[in-house]
């Protein structure tokens, strides 16, 4: 009888490993189908200053959407294109499209506002991206001082190294980096210190939850970024309780739906108005 039970749990454990396995198949391939066919899509949140409610810049949000499924989060399919070494593809393709439309802004006579693109692991550690970031800003004709790319903490331990070369690289370009969902990683003071990075990115986390202890971590990370001299931005904002919170502890920035969602480029051309 055990090993009955036990060779029917293995039957639902390997169908069930099939199942994902296909699945995944299935959402590579039709991930390797939008890029040929142009389903993704590039969405913008604006960034504003918390002194003078001006947008100052826009996070660049990738949007699949999908022809029977519809619009999919990149939530769902970022970590199997990392997985799958996709992502670069993709990201180059977001970082060239986002630069293409805030030079396309600049030249409508807009902003001059900055654009901000998330970049992954692999991303980050691919051996030329340095030269692909100036290649990118060249063809699109984007001031360096205009880009500005967010990474997370969760590759701040390895590489060292490398990751510093990479970090002095973008910077001698002109492009200023972010950690992007600060406090929820492993980022070591030391590293934090050492690597030059212009902004911390306070994760929503911490601006949403629980109050009092969120409000104490959320003074600390503004304090530590003033201090390291970074700039610092919140982002998950949707009340003006939260926003008043921020401004009174000096937060440099806020993002979120207090504001505005992320939206598609026309729309995003409202915030000029
Ligand atoms: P992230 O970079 O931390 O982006 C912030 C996420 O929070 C976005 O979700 C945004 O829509 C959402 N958000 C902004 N304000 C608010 C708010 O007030 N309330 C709430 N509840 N949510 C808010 P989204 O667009 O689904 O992106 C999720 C994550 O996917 C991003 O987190 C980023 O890590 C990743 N991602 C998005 N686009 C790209 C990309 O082009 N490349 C890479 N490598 N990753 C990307
Ligand atoms: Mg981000
Ligand atoms: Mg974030
Ligand atoms: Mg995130």
């Amino acid at each position: 009888v055990i090993k009955e039970n036990q060779r029917n749990h293995y039957k639902l454990f390997e169908s069930s490993i099939t199942k994902d396995f296909k699945e995944m198949l299935t959402i590579e391939n039709e991930m390797r189908r939008a890029i040929k066919q142009k389903q993704f899509e590039v969405h913008y949140q604006p960034q504003v200053d918390i002194s003078n409610d001006q947008v100052i810049g826009f996070e660049a949000l990738l949007r699949w959407k999908h022809p029977s499924r519809g619009y999919i989060s990149p939530g769902m399919f970022i970590p199997l294109a990392e997985k799958t070494g996709l992502i670069i593809e993709i990201g180059d393709w977001v970082l060239r499209e986002a630069c293409r439309q805030n030079k396309k802004w600049h030249e409508k006579g807009y902003g001059p506002t900055k654009v901000s693109v998330n970049l992954s692991v692999k991303q980050f550690l691919q051996k030329d991206l340095v030269n692909k970031v100036k290649q990118i800003l060249l063809e699109t004709k984007l001031d360096s001082a205009f880009l500005e790319l967010e990474i997370t903490e969760s590759m701040s331990m390895s590489n060292e190294a490398y990751i510093m070369e990479t970090l002095k690289g973008l910077k001698e370009l002109g492009v200023n980096v972010s950690i992007d969902d600060f406090g929820t990683g492993y980022s070591s003071m030391k590293y934090l210190s050492q690597f030059p990075l212009s902004k911390l990115k306070i994760d929503q986390l911490f601006i949403r939850g629980d109050k009092e202890q969120n409000q104490a971590i959320v003074k600390s990370i503004i304090h530590l970024s003033h201090s390291l001299d970074m700039k610092v931005i919140a982002e998950g904002v949707e009340t003006k309780e939260q926003l008043e919170f921020l401004k009174s502890q000096k937060c440099d920035e806020i993002q979120g739906f207090y504001f505005s969602k992320p939206v598609a480029p026309k729309i995003a051309e409202r915030f000029f108005a």
